[in-house]
């Protein structure tokens, strides 16, 4: 079977800001501490940022082998207007390309913008594809915008004319940022005006489940991802909340991806495979072919067309 993640980061401080990283210390810290065990803030910080050092892939190139996963979607973060990124847009971009010719064929990048910077931002977009070969968009909404605000309309433009993804954030994130932005159903003016663009609502078999379904089902050109569903929202379940994802009739829609290196807390990327394709409850009512719908034709042909 071939398996490509569609939902990926460099597991780097230098591509992710330090604020980020303290406000999801906080958010474990708080979850922990409602589960009933002690846990200490710093420490949790510190392990977080000990984990972030895989600033040319190294890492995840292993992981992704022993998870037989031939190929990743890197998605590049764009957190300016909300919080200070460690490295100006352009050089994260550029060394996200550095990681694709270390690795050739093993990864999609899709890089990440802010909106909210206007054209320096849409130049920097469109310069990515055409002389990084980049593959996609990715919007992280609760930094301040909505998907479907009129500054990213010029973005949807270039993706329609290129046929490129775009994928954007939806859920629950760090309560620094605006957590109004989160719930999938911002996406609808946008994905009516733009019916040439494919939108994959990230962690929509996570949270706003029953909407981003119903989105899924009801819009041509919406789809879910599964990043983030083996962490802490449902430690040992959440085979079972995949499996209704994969039953409920959107063969089509729905992407496999990790959100590594969240996924590195709850046993990795080989864990996370292996957690479905050795998992009777799921092989026994999803066929072979569905499977490999799911775990990677869906996402291939929106990055490739066909
Ligand atoms: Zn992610």
């Amino acid at each position: 079977m071939k398996i490509i993640d569609g939902h990926c980061h460099l597991a780097s401080t230098r591509y992710i800001p330090q604020q980020f990283f303290e406000d999801v210390a906080a958010n474990i810290t708080c979850k922990m501490i409602a589960y009933g065990e002690k846990v200490s803030y710093s420490k949790i910080l510190q392990m977080l940022l000990m984990q972030h050092n895989d600033h040319y892939g190294d890492r995840l190139i292993v992981e992704m082998d022993a998870a037989s996963i031939s190929r990743t979607v890197l998605l590049i973060p764009d957190f300016s207007s909300a919080m200070a990124m460690p490295l100006p847009q352009r050089e994260i971009y550029e060394a996200h390309f550095q990681v694709t010719q270390k690795y050739p064929g093993r990864f999609y990048v899709f890089p990440g913008v802010n909106p909210l910077r206007g054209q320096v931002a849409l130049d920097e977009f469109v310069e990515s594809i055409e002389n990084f070969g980049f593959h996609g968009l990715k919007l992280y909404p609760p930094c301040g915008y909505s998907p479907s605000d009129k500054c990213l309309y010029p973005f949807y433009d270039f993706c329609q004319e290129k046929s490129l993804p775009v994928l954007l954030h939806t859920g629950p994130t760090v309560q620094s940022l605006n957590l109004t932005l989160m719930p999938p159903s911002l996406i609808c003016a946008a994905a009516r005006d733009f019916p040439g663009v494919n939108f994959i609502l990230a962690h929509g078999a996570v949270a706003y489940v029953e909407e981003a379904v119903e989105l899924a089902r009801n819009w041509p050109n919406l789809y879910i991802d599964t990043g983030g569903i083996s962490g802490a929202i449902f430690p040992g379940k959440w085979q079972k909340q995949l499996l209704s994802v994969l039953l409920a009739d959107i063969e089509n829609k729905v992407i496999f991806g990790s959100d590594w290196p969240v996924t590195r807390m709850s046993g990795g990327l080989k864990n996370l495979v292996t957690g479905i394709t050795s998992n009777p409850a799921i092989t026994q009512q999803i066929t072979p072919t569905a499977l490999q719908v799911f775990f990677g034709e869906n996402i291939t042909r929106l990055i490739e067309g066909g």
